[in-house]
């Protein structure tokens, strides 16, 4: 799983953060990767953030899915 490291306006979808939790890379933004949930929606998540989200996981499906119904909760809360 490779994240991309100090992009240009990086944020997590989920935490909301910008900055490196890191203390020595906190000049850099926030490593971040996009991925596709179920209805094709591009999420980008932080690296903890996506642990958080696969540690009950075991099938990539039921990642997508999950993608899924947290984005459309968040657009319902209007987070
Ligand atoms: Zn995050």
């Amino acid at each position: 799983m490779s994240f991309t490291y100090n992009k240009k306006n990086a944020k997590c979808m989920w935490c909301k953060r910008t900055q490196n939790p890191h203390p020595d890379y906190s000049y850099e933004t926030i490593p971040t990767k996009i991925f596709t949930s179920k209805k094709g929606r591009r999420i980008e998540l932080c690296f903890s953030c996506y642990e958080n989200e696969t540690k009950e996981i075991s099938k990539d499906s039921d990642f997508e899915e999950k993608l899924n119904k947290k984005f459309e909760l968040l657009k319902v809360l209007n987070l």
